[in-house]
């Protein structure tokens, strides 16, 4: 049998009960390590993190923090090789996908350790400027943040097990709040070795950071009324933690970040030849092809102008036929494996029921796999369909396939892309191309009250725009509606989920003293 992870809690490494479930290589098919959290105690576990990791980590200011938050990076940097080795023979992923998760997981725990210096030496936040409830002055009110006394669980999904953990986990360890990490069991080796080796190199206070592999039962019943829940994952599992006695009753707070039926919009301006199309064509071919297309972010539909619509599925069908897909061991594999066989079949299930609505513009079966096996290999070759009959689109505005499989689809007139874009309920991002800067404004500001972000490609950002799906801790992080409602990132916003936010009303001699003790820089609200 193989080696069963233990589960870091209450300060301590422990190992679960039971055989454990494996975990697998999804490529070779063989057995790595298992994960059991049978039998833990988590009631003490996450009663020491809140008694023991949440005082000592609001014992020290911002900065203080912000120094911790550092200290990881460099732990992590000098863990990076194994970290590589541990996504391929888990994820499947090749090196520049592993490096997405990796090293993005790095960068938005450094960004936060420099925005956390920025806050100076204090424990608590202001919020917005000081206000007169009397005519005089006299009395007035303040709001202030200061940090839930609470802990931070954060279960997270399977496709990024390092940057899944930190995106969170940065700004809830700057704002003083513990955290306790589930991942996604298919992939949990990584994050359990990134905690390991956190919690080895002494940087956190004890209880400031534990990790919990194994399945989900009886996560949410020890948790209290001041702590946070922060989800990814399915809207099937979202909407059982929102309607779990914790969050009903207790009234925890919880992000939910669930799944998302992405677009990219060639705006009408953009013809075949331009250079905005070809920027569309680019970008949707790294969108489904990067992680195997197993990015909450990825681009699921792609509007373009019917007179368009022929050329466009030409020139994307044209580059998916040169993606390379199989073992990412061999250096000539552009595309990896999906997380597991079953993740494989889910995307095979999901792919035939858009295809009986849909033509097939790329065939991603037909792809011969390398070094990989067919019958063992979790890996799908790139499928791009077309729909051009209305009512057949339907299930395209309402199906994800998490996977390397996205849908053309033509438009009339941009008021009926933006109307067929709608459909998919609310998204985490769409993104525009276009060479007409007014165009894009317009259209961007029509799609912001149904998107967490929009990223306008123009042909001047062609060689700086970050990605249509690269998550930049600056922008926001979240989508409403189908989304999942939630918010995460988008610079010290973020801070806001981990803090309790409060107005002081009392006598001006009061709110000066809390005036002069605010640091320089206020905190935007949640
Ligand atoms: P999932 O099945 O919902 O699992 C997500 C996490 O929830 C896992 O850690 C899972 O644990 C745990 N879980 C399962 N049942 C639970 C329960 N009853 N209570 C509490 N936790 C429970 O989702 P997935 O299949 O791993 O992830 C794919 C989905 O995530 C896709 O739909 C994708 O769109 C979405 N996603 C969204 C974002 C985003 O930022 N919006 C990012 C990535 C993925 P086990 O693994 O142990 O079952």
């Amino acid at each position: 049998m193989t080696e069963l992870l233990p589960n870091h809690l209450a300060g301590r490494w422990q190992t679960g009960g039971g055989p454990g479930t494996p975990l697998f290589d999804p490529v070779l098919g063989t057995e790595l390590v298992r994960v059991s959290n049978a039998g833990l105690d988590l009631e003490a576990g996450y009663a020491y993190a809140r008694d023991e990791g949440g005082p000592a980590l609001r014992a020290l200011t911002y900065v203080q923090r912000a120094g911790l938050l550092s200290a990881i990076v460099d732990v992590l940097k000098a863990n990076r090789d194994r970290y590589f080795d541990i996504a391929l023979a888990n994820s499947g992923t090749t090196k520049q996908d592993s490096a997405v998760d990796i090293d993005g997981a790095i960068f938005t725990l450094g960004q936060y350790a420099r925005w956390g210096a920025s806050l100076g030496a204090t424990h608590w936040l202001p919020d917005g400027e000081t206000v007169l409830l009397a005519k005089d002055g006299a009395f007035r009110s303040r709001h202030v943040q200061v940090p839930t006394r609470g802990l931070a669980l954060f279960i997270n999904a399977f496709n990024f097990p390092a940057w899944g953990l930190w995106e969170k986990a940065a700004p809830a360890l700057l704002s003083g709040v513990p955290v306790v990490a589930k991942p996604a069991t298919a992939t949990a080796w990584l994050t359990q070795a990134m905690v390991a080796d956190v919690a080895a190199a002494g940087i956190l206070p004890a209880g400031a950071l534990s990790v919990v592999c194994g399945g989900a039962q009886g996560l949410l019943s020890p948790l209290r009324p001041f702590d946070v829940v922060s989800f990814t994952g399915s809207a099937d599992t979202a909407a059982a933690i929102r309607s779990h006695d914790a969050v009903v009753r207790r009234s925890v707070r919880v992000n939910i970040e669930a799944d998302s039926l992405n677009s990219a919009l060639l705006l009408p301006d953009a013809q075949p030849g331009s250079e905005a199309f070809d920027l569309l064509v680019r970008e949707v071919v790294r969108e489904m092809t990067v992680k195997s297309g197993q990015k909450c972010t990825a681009i699921r539909r792609i509007f373009v102008p019917a007179s368009c619509y022929a050329a466009a599925g030409e020139a994307i069908a044209a580059k998916l036929s040169r993606i390379t897909v199989g073992n990412p061991r061999n250096e000539t594999v552009r595309m990896g494996a999906l997380a597991s066989r079953q993740q494989w079949e889910s995307v095979q299930a999901g792919t035939a029921a858009l295809r009986r609505h849909a033509d097939v513009l790329h065939d991603g079966s037909a792809v011969p796999l390398v070094d990989a096996d067919p019958a063992v290999a979790a890996c799908a070759g790139p499928t791009l369909l077309g729909a051009t009959r209305r009512e057949a689109a339907c299930i395209v505005h309402d199906t994800e396939v998490f996977g390397p499989v996205a849908t053309l689809l033509p438009y009339e007139g941009l008021h009926d892309a933006l109307d067929q874009i709608r459909l998919g309920q609310g998204s985490l991002v769409a993104s525009l191309y276009t060479a007409d800067a007014a165009l894009a404004a317009d259209a961007a500001l029509a799609l912001a009250d149904s998107h967490g972000r929009l990223h306008v490609v123009t042909p001047e950002v062609a060689a700086v725009h970050t990605g249509h799906g690269n998550v930049m801790p600056m922008s926001l992080h979240g989508g409403p509606g189908r989304a999942g409602g939630g918010e995460e990132l988008g610079g010290l916003r973020a801070l806001g989920f981990y803090h309790r936010r409060a107005a002081i009303q009392a006598a001006g001699a009061v709110t000066d003293l809390l005036d002069g003790a605010v640091p320089q820089r206020s905190m935007p609200g949640h």
